[in-house]
């Protein structure tokens, strides 16, 4: 799985909406402070779900929609598009899907695939297949390498086991079991 394109609008800083190419291979985002780097990371790992406002760096969820300036109003909502390009089947043909995260001030947030309304769950479990998501750790934010390096054995088993794109797999094992 890898993303193709990135279209943010009203999240955080990106308050214009704004449309980002990613090429294939390594991509690195360079930029002075407070340009915006961190915020890039942040809507990707928004729009795959992410639900702690605070590894968002925001005490609430509605502090990921732009807050304005002395100059900008502020806006009412935030909406983060990924576009993916995956594997279909076993032949290796190429697929793509479009995953959209959007949040309006004071009512929360919703997801759509390819233009369906979907739970947080099945975005979830989408990523957990491909082995990446909002906790994937092929994502290590600012100040995280030290905790990564630091885990505990368990919690280091857990990040294998995202990364082997397993974890999919006890999700629904659990879910299963519920019922
Ligand atoms: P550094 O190099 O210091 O790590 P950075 O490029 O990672 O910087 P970010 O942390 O992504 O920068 O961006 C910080 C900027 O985003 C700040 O100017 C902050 O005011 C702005 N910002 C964050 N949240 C919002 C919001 N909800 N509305 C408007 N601006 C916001
Ligand atoms: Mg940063």
């Amino acid at each position: 799985m890898r993303i193709r394109r990135l279209k943010l609008s009203g999240f955080k800083s990106f308050v214009e909406p704004a449309e980002l190419r990613i090429e294939p291979g390594l991509t690195g985002v360079v930029g002075p402070n407070g340009c915006g780097k961190s915020n890039l990371l942040e809507a990707i790992r928004w729009a795959m779900g992410e639900s702690s406002p605070k590894s968002l760096r925001g005490g609430g969820m509605d502090d990921v929609i732009f807050a304005g300036t002395a100059t900008r109003p502020p806006r009412d909502f935030a909406e983060v598009t990924i576009l993916l390009e995956h594997q279909t089947g076993e032949d290796g043909e190429r697929g793509e899907s479009e995953v959209t995260r959007r949040i309006e001030r004071g009512s929360g947030s919703a997801y759509r695939l390819d233009g369906r309304d979907v739970r947080a769950k099945d975005i979830s479990l989408l990523f957990a297949d491909a082995a990446t998501g909002a906790h994937s750790p092929a994502l290590v934010s600012q100040g995280k390498i030290g905790a990564v390096i630091a885990a505990k054995p368990v919690e280091r088993r857990q990040l294998l086991e995202e990364a082997a794109g397993i974890s999919g797999l006890h999700a629904r094992r659990k879910d299963a079991e519920q019922k």
